[in-house]
């Protein structure tokens, strides 16, 4: 399968990874948007959010406790974080292998563009 996502769980594309356990990987954005900007990702393919199951509610609840801890680690649970996993086009998904962006450590914008 081409995935971006799945090479670099795999290794075969570099990426700064941060984290890593038997559900998830978290690796640095290469374009961050924010002081930290975070990608969590399962270690199971899934494309989009249209194509989590119910079997897979644990694996997708694993991704924001993963991503909460980190905020927690770099300081951020205060000031506070977003976290956003956008789906197909309208909303700009660009990668389709499910992933969950950490985004912290400057005032966000709310509603978003
Ligand atoms: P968008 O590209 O519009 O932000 P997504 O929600 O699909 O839409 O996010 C994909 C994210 O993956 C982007 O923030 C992009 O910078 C990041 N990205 C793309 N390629 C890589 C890579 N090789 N390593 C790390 N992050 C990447």
């Amino acid at each position: 399968m081409d995935c971006l996502f799945c090479k670099i769980r795999d290794g075969q594309i570099p990426a700064k990874v941060i984290y890593r356990d038997e559900v998830c990987l978290g690796f640095e954005d290469i374009n961050p948007q924010a002081p930290t900007h975070v990608l969590f990702i399962p270690l199971q393919h899934i494309a989009t959010v249209n194509d989590i199951t119910p079997a897979d509610r644990q694996t997708v609840g694993h991704l924001y406790t993963a991503a909460a801890q980190l905020a927690r680690e770099r300081g951020h649970s205060e000031q506070g974080y977003r976290l956003v996993m956008n789906c197909n086009r309208d909303a700009g998904q660009t990668v389709f292998h499910i992933h969950l962006h950490l985004l912290a450590g400057r005032p966000l914008m709310w509603p978003p563009g």
